[in-house]
């Protein structure tokens, strides 16, 4: 059988952030270098690995891989496009069979964004976040001291390094008087 977890991650590149949740939540086949002990048998065998979530936060961080190491070489930034949804992103399907959390929380939407320019020796960290204003919620960029205004759909895709995303029925932000 062939391993649709190790097949989905070498020939395809992960375009969107349901790719790479697909990708993490696929099965996995555990198998010569990597093989399964047995406590029971006392002995390593195949296997296979499944990443399932049996409970799921109110605020989630997802974390991009943005770099891959390579046997003989220096390590790479990885800088693909990974597009990733404002609002309503959804989790039912990485949820285990026994998963705790009812189904009306599995639906996350976007607050906060870190995003990583440059390589990995020498780079810079800038953020976007959502934020109460006086005329409702708005996006703001953070770049060391410069904060302004933003679309949202202005964060460069292929920057984008660590999501914050919380429960749809959380998502009533504390008002703040700092930038309205
Ligand atoms: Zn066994």
């Amino acid at each position: 059988m062939t391993a649709p977890g190790k097949g989905f991650f070498k020939s395809r590149a992960l375009d969107s952030l349901e790719d790479c949740l697909r990708a993490f939540a696929s099965e996995e086949r555990l198998d010569k270098h990597d093989a399964f002990f047995c406590a029971k048998c006392a002995a390593h065998g195949s296997a296979t690995k499944t990443m399932r979530v049996h409970r799921f936060p109110r605020c989630l961080a997802l974390h991009i891989k943005r770099f891959k190491a390579h046997p003989s070489a220096p390590t790479t930034k990885l800088t693909d496009a990974v597009s990733f949804p404002l609002t309503d992103l959804s989790l039912s399907h990485i949820a285990s069979d026994a998963c705790v959390t009812p189904e009306h929380l599995l639906r996350y939407d976007l607050y906060a964004v870190s995003n990583h320019t440059g390589s990995l020796s020498s780079g810079h960290y800038t953020a976007a976040c959502k934020l109460q204003t006086a005329d409702g919620q708005a996006w703001f960029r953070f770049d060391d001291a410069a904060v302004s205004r933003i679309s949202p759909k202005s964060i460069p895709a292929q920057d984008v390094y660590m999501l914050f995303y919380v429960q749809r029925a959380e998502l009533e932000l504390a008002p703040t008087s700092v930038f309205v």
